[in-house]
C-alpha cells in the first residue's frame, strides 16, 4: 500500500490592479505584482516618475539658497 502525496492545489491570491483595477495574480509567478501586467507597472511607474519630475520642475531655480560667502576681513 502507497499513500500517494497529492499536491495540494494553492490558489494564487489574487489583488486588484492598482492600474487597471483588473485581475493581478499576487504571486511569484507573477513578477509584475501587484500589478497585473508589465504594461500597468510601467504606466503606474511612468506616472509617479513624472509627478515627481513635474514636483522637482515646478521648484525654480531661483528658491535654491545660495550660500553667503563670509564678510572676508581680509583688510589690513
Ligand atoms: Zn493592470
Amino acid at each position: 500500500m502507497t499513500t500517494v502525496d497529492r499536491p495540494i492545489p494553492v490558489t494564487p491570491k489574487r489583488v486588484p490592479c492598482p492600474t487597471c483595477g483588473g485581475d493581478s495574480i499576487y504571486a511569484i509567478s507573477n513578477p509584475y505584482r501587484p500589478f497585473c501586467s508589465a504594461r500597468c507597472k510601467n504606466v503606474d511607474l511612468g506616472a509617479w516618475a513624472s509627478e515627481g519630475f513635474r514636483l522637482a520642475a515646478s521648484g525654480s531655480a531661483e528658491d535654491q539658497p545660495l550660500e553667503d560667502s563670509p564678510p572676508s576681513s581680509a583688510s589690513h
